[in-house]
């Protein structure tokens, strides 16, 4: 079985190339497709590099020509897209990387998907494609798409996309989307990380708006493992929500992390409301429970503590970020 993972030196990849390792041992071949943004981190792989299954190379997959070389010497079995812009802050700076490598970079896959007959497609979608909530409800894989910022319309531009390359060429393609992950190698400028590593120096806490925002939080590897039952057991053309069943607001999940690591409320600070700010995700995931026979294992609070305890054992693999990238953090 030949993976091609791209994204793979990203937070989910990364996670996810550690599972299929793990999992499938010799019976996998991984190729890691990624460009090294400033949120790819071959560090996290160091453990794995010169292992006999997996190969890495830094190519960006919106480079056509490239790619095409790469599928050319040795096309895979399959291809699993994670590569992405993933921020939102950033989208709303700057929305042209997100078409880049959110639209035209799956655009390139697909293409060669269908060139090298790949057996099957994954795109690693999002929750965030379907909008916001109110109080009540979930997302379904029927929920109309109504993506807020220009991350979750690029990502849902990419969905379409997909759809369109299975009704038009017929290409095997499956679609997952998943709620807020949480877990280890997370780049510590997502809500958790960040707010662990600043708990821990004593620095403020920045919450948007009241902190009433509400996400469905899941642990990576119970993403990982939903990913790969789509990719064994999904329905071409079809799309699988995947989500922890978590619901807490932002507010709750930063009390958890200060009484964990003992550190005082007085850190938060309450700052101006993200622009287009979703208030609510919440998703239904029967559709994965029945189809791929899946769900969620990880309970929030013993996952969160477990990524807590990863934090404070692995200080040089975030402290090497923040002296290459300390600008943004401190955004
Ligand atoms: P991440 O930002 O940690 O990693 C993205 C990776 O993609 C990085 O290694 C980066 O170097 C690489 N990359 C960026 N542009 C590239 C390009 N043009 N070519 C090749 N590689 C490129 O993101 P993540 O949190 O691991 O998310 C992975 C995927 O999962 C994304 O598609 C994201 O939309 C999706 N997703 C994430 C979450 C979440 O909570 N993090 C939830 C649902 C879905």
């Amino acid at each position: 079985m030949r993976i091609l993972v791209t994204g793979g030196g990203g937070f989910i990849g990364s996670n996810f190339i550690f599972y299929l390792l793990k999992k499938y041992k010799k019976d996998v071949d991984i190729i890691n497709v990624d460009a090294l943004t400033y949120a790819g981190n071959l560090t996290t792989l160091k453990s794995i590099e010169n292992h006999r299954n997996y190969h890495f190379n830094k190519i960006r997959i919106e480079n056509r020509e490239e790619m095409e070389k790469l599928c050319k010497q040795a096309p895979p079995d399959y291809i699993i897209n994670f590569a992405a812009e993933s921020h939102v802050d950033r989208s709303i700076k700057d929305a042209t990387p997100f078409i880049a490598t959110n639209i035209l970079g799956t655009q390139t896959l697909l293409d060669l998907s269908l060139k090298y007959k790949i057996k099957r497609y994954i795109q690693i979608s999002t929750d965030e494609v379907y909008g916001e909530l109110g109080t009540s409800g979930k997302f379904t894989e029927e929920t109309p798409l109504a993506p807020n910022s220009p991350y979750s319309a690029s990502k849902a531009s990419a969905d379409l996309l997909v759809r369109s390359y299975v009704k038009t060429h017929g290409l095997n393609a499956v679609i997952t989307r998943c709620s807020n992950n949480y877990g280890p190698y997370q780049y510590p400028e997502k809500l958790i990380p960040l707010m662990i590593i600043n708990a821990l120096n004593d620095k403020s806490l920045p919450i948007y708006g009241k902190g009433h925002n509400i996400r469905d939080w899941i642990h990576v590897e119970d993403h990982c493992r939903g990913i790969d039952q789509a990719l064994h057991l999904g329905k071409q053309g079809e799309i699988y929500n995947l989500g922890g069943e978590s619901e807490k607001t932002n507010l709750d999940v930063v009390h958890n992390i200060l009484k964990k690591i003992n550190k005082p409320t007085s850190l938060i600070k309450h700052v101006n409301d993200r622009h287009g700010h979703d208030f609510r995700y919440a998703i239904n995931i029967e559709k994965s429970r029945k189809e791929l026979n899946w769900e969620p294992q990880v309970e929030f609070t013993e996952g969160l503590e477990k990524t807590i305890d990863w934090y404070l054992e692995n200080e040089t693999w975030w402290k090497e970020i923040q002296r290459k990238n300390h600008h943004h953090l401190d955004d």
